[in-house]
């Protein structure tokens, strides 16, 4: 994923460009390089480029140079689909911000909001929110938050957050953006910004830098890609059968297992610990600190095996995910991009696996058009099968 430029030649300070050669970025990616003078030159800036490819630190890096010029009141306020996403998010601001001593709040539903009232009153640097959350803290009447002087508006996801479709983050969206100043930078990244372009279009005032780097409507190379073809009625055999082989041959692997809905989620779960699998759930009707201890279990390689609907599908970055295995085909060929790019990040190598029955041979023939790439069959021992 390396571009063959230096961060040298980026514009950016020395604090920056030694941190960034401690943390053992040696190299820029090609999002970096391409979007990081733009930023700094002061426009706003469309960023696409495929999972894994760097794009937080295309962003976080020149908004912490920016920051460190000039460090005044709530600099920048970062908005992402998902919860977990935004304390990740915060990581990196930190890690890359710790000479600079970055100030940071998370701002995400199912955590306390006086705390988070409380932290946003100290005029955090960066704050990094869920839609729902931050609108509920500008509703809400005995708030003292103002955002009318930011100088930096991020969407992570830009095209999850404003996709029509699924609109539920409009109505909060429009709460925040009636808050923050027209004279503010706006940058938006996803590994899918094409599909939602004229949305995305609206947000800037100014003439933004658009950038994408080649084919991005598709997968990583380094991403070996399977289907496997179950009938519906055993479904759910295979998937141990296919946990148990993954896990035989690589015992030192990790799964991250994609299903449509919450209460699969928890059924699923349920089955593979009945089949003797160790693993976690998570899906949005968990409690909040639920969420987070099953994530971080995982992360840490505690437990190898996470049961998960698309809550954990966008951005999440855990590099010791070998395999992702879709318990369902994804019913938009953009959904099935990221599911997977959990996988094969930063130029590592990477597996996954779709469980396709006999009603969803339609949706995988259009995924595999869609990412001009052909599923492999994935080998299955029918005996072996049958005994579970
Ligand atoms: P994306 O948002 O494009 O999916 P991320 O920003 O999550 O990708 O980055 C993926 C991984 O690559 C992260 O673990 C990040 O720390 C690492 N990374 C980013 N930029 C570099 C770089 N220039 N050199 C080395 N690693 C990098
Ligand atoms: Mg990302």
């Amino acid at each position: 994923m390396e571009h063959e430029g230096n961060f040298e030649e980026l514009g950016l300070n020395d604090w920056i460009l030694e941190h960034l050669s401690q943390l053992g970025f040696t190299r820029p990616s090609p999002i970096q390089y391409n979007c990081i003078p733009p930023i700094l030159e002061g426009k706003d800036c469309f960023g696409c480029s495929k999972t894994g490819s760097g794009k937080t630190a295309a962003f976080a890096v020149p908004i912490l140079q920016k920051l460190s010029e000039d460090p005044y009141g709530i600099f920048c306020v970062v908005i992402t689909p998902t919860r977990e996403l935004a304390y990740q998010i915060s990581e990196q601001f930190s890690i890359i911000g710790k000479p600079i001593n970055i100030r940071h709040a998370v701002v995400v539903g199912g955590m306390d909001m006086l705390e988070q009232a409380m932290q946003l009153e100290k005029k955090p640097h960066v704050v990094i929110a869920t839609p729902g959350r931050l609108a509920d803290h500008l509703r809400s009447s005995d708030s003292t938050v103002k955002l009318n002087k930011i100088k930096f508006l991020v969407l992570d996801e830009a095209d999850r957050l404003l996709d029509k479709m699924d609109g539920d983050f409009a109505n909060d969206l429009d709460v925040i953006f009636e808050t923050l100043p027209k004279d503010r930078q706006t940058l938006l990244f996803s590994a899918t910004l094409t599909d939602t372009l004229n949305e995305v279009k609206q947000l800037s005032t100014k003439k933004p830098f658009f950038w994408q780097s080649d084919n991005t409507v598709s997968t990583v190379e380094q991403l070996d890609q399977y289907y496997v073809l179950v009938p519906e009625q055993v479904r759910d055999g295979y998937l141990v059968y296919i946990c148990k082989d993954l896990l035989e041959k690589n015992p030192n692997h990790s799964i991250m297992l994609f299903t449509k809905t919450c209460k699969n989620c928890q059924i699923l779960g349920m089955l593979l610990q009945n089949a003797g699998f160790e693993c976690v759930v998570l899906h949005s009707n968990m409690k909040q600190r639920h969420r987070l201890a099953a994530l971080s279990k995982f992360k840490s390689s505690n437990i190898r095996l996470l049961v998960a609907t698309d809550v954990a599908a966008r951005g999440l970055d855990i590099p010791v995910v070998q395999v992702v295995m879709n318990h369902n085909v994804p019913g938009l060929s953009k959904n099935y991009i990221h599911r997977v790019g959990r996988t094969a990040r930063a130029g590592r190598t990477g597996m996954a696996v779709t469980l396709v029955t006999q009603f969803d041979i339609h949706r995988v023939q259009s995924i595999e058009e869609h990412i001009n790439t052909k599923l492999k069959e994935y080998e299955v021992n029918e005996d072996e099968v049958l005994k579970i």
